[in-house]
């Protein structure tokens, strides 16, 4: 039997509206079979996600504090999509049970996985199918990661006999017996999870764009939209700041291979966004996949005479950054040369202590610091040219006037990570984006 897992996001089920939309999604496809669902979201710009509803109920019980008219605000938002979509559903048991939880021991994580819980149930009712809980086969270890193994198989275990099941998203349960959330979003995980323990042959994740954006809109008007994005080029992009998916969520699906489908619940005739292992040979229209970048980075650059000829100069860098817990986000070797390029935040905290470690470490000739730096990513796997383009890209930058500071460049295919300084990056961005796309 053909298998889809669908995921749908909070505004994808923000009222009963969106209900009937998702219902008819889910009905128009036998094969879509497993439906991942989160809390309800927002229905308009100025509401409250549901689940920052139910964090603000934790918080109060936390205190002493009443967080009845909170409680009674989220019932409200069930109770309406209940009657307005007339499901046989009482929600009145299932609020009471969450106001003595809470009372009793609130727990954060507890109190967030309500609005899946309850939400996943109310789609499972209105569509006919099991309600699966994850507190049963979503595992958590003590130190708050994945237990990978058991939860796949139990999620096998659990799914394998159904045609048809909701699942509800963003938590499982740790060895305790205690709920766990994952991240903000983590919905998505969820559902890459289920698409790998059933082996599924695509997993839908429907949101309210059509896709994922070449472009950051807030830079380039009109975007278009990418085709196809293989798991590696949006890793590189979403680490950049362009957001589509939780970024936990590419693991599961990309080691079983599964495509993700971003769709738009709002216009599902749009084709959205194919995530893939590998782009389609026949892809030739837009052969640079997409642009991103982000502000606030700093690099370190140290300079000793002859030391090339000897070994471990690098090595002595990077552990000083290791010893200070500071992560970095590239380090460019040049002939005598480590450019070390860091987040500014974490450069402002450790300035002195990286800085004197270094010179003690290294007694270098020369110790350059940048601020206020920003790095842009262009990539494009499936360009044939990509050397082209890469002279395309620099021309294009260096026409509108504007200096590079780093230039990192990756072998076999487009995978360029470019330095500008902050004060630049918009321009830089839309220079990028017109020249190659
Ligand atoms: N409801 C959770 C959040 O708002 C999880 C999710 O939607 O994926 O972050």
């Amino acid at each position: 039997m053909k298998t889809k897992v669908l995921k749908f996001g909070g505004s994808s089920l923000a009222d009963s509206g969106q209900f009937k939309k998702v219902s008819d999604i889910v009905k128009a496809d036998p094969s879509r079979r497993f439906v991942v669902a989160s809390a309800p979201g927002k229905r308009f710009d100025d509401d409250i996600k549901v689940t920052d509803l139910l964090y603000s109920c934790y918080e109060k019980a936390r205190s002493g504090m009443d967080f009845d008219p909170v409680l009674s605000e989220i019932a409200g938002r069930f109770r309406e999509i209940i009657n307005e979509l007339d499901i046989d559903f009482d929600i009145d048991p299932e609020i009471e049970a969450i106001k003595h939880n809470l009372n009793d021991y609130p727990s954060r994580s507890y109190a967030a996985s309500r609005g899946e819980y309850l939400n996943s149930k109310i789609l499972a009712a209105y569509l006919g199918y099991e309600f699966i809980d994850p507190y049963y086969c979503i595992h958590f270890n003590s130190d708050g990661t994945l237990d990978t193994k058991s939860t796949r198989e139990d999620l096998s275990e659990t799914l394998a006999p159904l045609t048809n099941a909701v699942i509800a998203g963003f938590y499982g349960s740790g060895p305790d017996g205690n709920i766990i959330t994952f991240t903000r979003g983590g919905s998505d995980i969820t559902g890459s999870l289920v698409a790998q323990a059933v082996g599924a042959e695509l997993y839908e994740n429907w949101t309210d764009v059509s896709g994922l954006l070449a472009g950051d809109p807030r830079i380039i008007d009109d975007p278009r939209v990418v085709e196809y994005i293989s798991y590696r080029e949006l890793r590189t992009l979403s680490y950049m700041g362009a957001t589509v998916l939780h970024a936990d969520a590419l693991l599961p699906v990309n080691q079983a291979g599964i495509p993700v489908n971003i769709k738009n619940t709002n216009r599902p005739e749009d084709p959205g966004t194919m995530i893939v292992s590998d782009l389609p040979k026949e892809r030739e229209l837009h052969t640079i996949t997409g642009v991103a970048g982000r502000k606030g980075l700093s690099v370190i650059q140290v300079e000793k005479m002859m030391v090339s000829d000897g070994a471990g100069f690098t090595a002595i860098i990077l552990d000083v950054f290791k010893h200070y817990g500071v992560p970095f986000e590239q380090c460019l070797t040049g002939i005598d040369t480590v450019t070390v390029i860091i987040r500014s935040d974490y450069f402002k905290a450790m300035k002195y202590e990286l800085l004197n470690a270094i010179e003690d470490q290294v007694h270098p000739d020369t110790l350059i610091v940048k601020e206020n730096l920003a790095m842009i990513a262009v990539v494009g796997e499936a360009d044939a040219d990509y050397q082209g383009s890469t002279v395309c890209i620099l021309g294009a930058i260096s026409a509108a006037g504007i200096d590079l500071n780093t230039i990192n460049q990756g072998a076999g295919s487009l995978n360029l990570i470019i330095g500008v300084e902050e004060k630049d990056y918009e321009k830089a961005v839309r220079a990028v984006y017109n020249s190659i796309l």
